[in-house]
Order: C-alpha cells, then structure tokens, then sequence
C-alpha cells in the first residue's frame, strides 16, 4: 500500500498539496460572510417525513432476509439496512455541531429518526473528526444503547479519541484497509478534505469514504470531500468485485453536496452538486443521493441550495432524474437487491 498520503506534518491528500486555507483567507470568508449576511434564508424547508419505523425494526431483525434500505436523519447521518447488519454513518443528533452545545452552528431540523427511536445498531462508520461528523454526545449516547456497544469504525489515528470517549469496541483503518464485520467488507478509501478538533491538531488524523460490500447491497458513503480522482480510483479498486456478472458498481451512494459556497473557499475540501453528480458517475454507481446539507448551515448557501441546482447538475452530466436524488429528513429508500454473483457465471450465452 502507498503511503505518501503520511507525513511528519500529518495526513495528506491524493491529489490537492492542501485542503487548508490562511488565517487571512478564513477572516476574509468570514467578513465577507457577516458584511453580506449569509447564508440566506431557505426559500423552502427541508422535506421531511414521518419515519416508518415499525418497518425499519422488522427489517433490522430480518437477518439474511434483510432488505436494502437508506434512511436520511439528517446531514451526513444515515442509517443503512442491509445484510444483517443495521450501520450508521456520521452520527449527529446534538442541537449544535460544535464542541459547545451553547455556542456554534445550530441544526435547522431535528433528525429524522431521533436517537432513541433507532433499531440497535451493529456498526457505526465515522468519515473524520469535524465536530458536524463526530459528536461525542451522540457516540457516546449510541454506546449505551440496549444490547451493548456497536463497533465503531474509524479512519486512522482517531482510535484514541475513541477510547477517550469511553468506547471500547473502535477499529481504525487507513486507506484502502478493510475491517470485516458479520460478512461484510468494510473499506476505508479515500477523500479529499482534511481534519481538526482544535487549533493544534490539524491533519493529525485521517479522513476518508467508506465503501461496503455485501452480499446484497454495495454501499458508498463520501464524508466530506472535495472532488478528485480519487472516487474513480475506488471504482477501480473494486472493478472485479464489481464487474457486471457480480451485479456491477455501488447499488447505492450517498454523496455530500451541501456547505460548498464560496467556491473560491470550499472547492478543495467540499464539492458542489455539479461535483457530487461527477463522483456519482465516477463511482459507477447505480444510484446516489446527496447528503449533508439541510441540517447545519456551515457555509454560505442556503440551506435549500441542492432543491435548486439538482435538476442542473444531472443534466450537466447526462445523469437520470432517477440515478440521483435528495431524500426527505425521515424517508427510507428500499434498494433493490444485487444479484446473487453465482446467478450469472451460469447463464448460457
Ligand atoms: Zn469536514
Ligand atoms: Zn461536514
């Protein structure tokens, strides 16, 4: 495996020298930003939906009868139903996405599905340590759920922060690993963006996408990231596993599209939808949908941003009105199970 992603200084990304921006160039978004009062107002509310949640609770119990599902609940977090196993990704369901439950960037919307409300969880993926994607209440609220502690997957270096919090079940992986759970392969790849907690551990610990591979579902989940050749990288890595007599590429994957303005700040570490659409068909993937956004404003769109601009960014790619969409916060999508890899090596041609 290639490390030249570590260095004395840190993690480093695949294809951007930095991610980070100036104390000057981070004063001028701000001022910027407060002289223009943005972001504005949404035109329009995040969609939501009533949960369905006796549903989502048969299904979490079904074994291998499980049926692929995707619910959003709320900027990067989703819960994923699917072989056995019932995943969460990037867990927030704190008031704020900050260190300070008083002071820092407020959600607009509660989550979809609250916490308490959950089926027990088998596995939680973390993407990277920005306080909108690892919430210490929510780890460790998720920790003490009835049936004992899920299993934590983490990129490297943030096993100790893990630990720290009390978790006991972490494993942490550097890119291109993989931790097997239950059957189900669970790679970290990589992504652009970078990491902080504080002001003196920038790019200490890594960041990355997590790509699933089941029996029934393949499954991507981006973390934040800006667009690179990464994602085309990943689609090539996995090319046999998902070659079309295997059921070909992701069934699904959830893309973040939201935070991405202004371009001239937030283009290295965060894509646009046009861009979001563009790792869409680099991944090959069957189906996506745009995750983090709605929830936190954290840049200076609206919080509706992506209702606007989707329908444009699929068709700047040629991409199905179909092939990728935004969900409402509580909404569970059924994904149509891949075929069965020994169903097609025997069909006469
Ligand atoms: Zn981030
Ligand atoms: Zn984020």
């Amino acid at each position: 495996m290639s490390k030249s992603h570590h260095t004395d200084r840190g993690f480093k990304n695949n294809y951007a020298a930095s991610v980070n921006k100036s104390l000057p160039e981070v004063l001028r978004w701000q001022w910027n930003r407060m002289r223009r009062h943005l972001p504005p107002d949404p035109q329009l509310p995040t969609p939501t939906q009533v949960p369905e949640l006796e549903f989502l609770h048969v299904n979490a119990r079904a074994g291998a009868s499980m049926m692929p599902t995707v619910t959003w609940i709320g900027h990067a977090t989703s819960l994923i139903q699917a072989d056995g196993l019932n995943v969460l990704t990037d867990p927030i369901f704190s008031a704020r996405a900050s260190p300070l439950q008083w002071l820092g960037p407020r959600r607009a919307q509660p989550p979809g599905v609250t916490l308490h409300a959950l089926p027990r969880i088998d596995v939680v993926v973390v993407s990277h340590n920005h306080y909108d994607h690892l919430d210490r209440g929510s780890i460790q609220a998720l920790a003490r759920q009835p049936g004992g502690e899920p299993l934590f997957l983490v990129p490297l270096g943030l096993r100790r922060w893990m630990t720290r919090a009390g978790i006991r079940r972490a494993v942490e992986l550097d890119w291109w690993e993989r931790h097997d759970h239950a059957g189900v392969e669970f790679h970290l790849t990589p992504a652009q963006h970078w990491s902080a907690r504080s002001l003196t551990d920038r790019n200490k610990t890594l960041w990355g996408a997590w790509s699933v591979l089941g029996v029934d579902c393949h499954w991507f989940f981006s973390g934040d990231t800006g667009y690179s050749a990464d994602f085309s990288d990943t689609r090539q890595r996995f090319a046999a596993q998902q070659a079309a007599g295997h059921g070909g590429g992701f069934d699904v994957a959830l893309i973040a599209v939201g935070a991405c303005e202004p371009r001239w700040f937030m283009q290295g570490q965060h894509v646009d939808p046009a861009e979001a659409v563009r790792i869409h068909v680099d991944l090959g993937a069957k189906h996506s949908v745009g995750v983090h956004w709605g929830t936190f404003a954290l840049a200076d769109e609206p919080l509706d941003h992506p209702l606007h601009v989707i329908a444009t960014a699929r068709a700047q790619h040629g991409v199905a009105a179909d092939a990728f969409t935004l969900m409402a916060l509580g909404e569970t999508r059924r994904v149509p199970r891949r075929l069965p890899s020994s169903c097609c090596g025997s069909i006469p041609r």
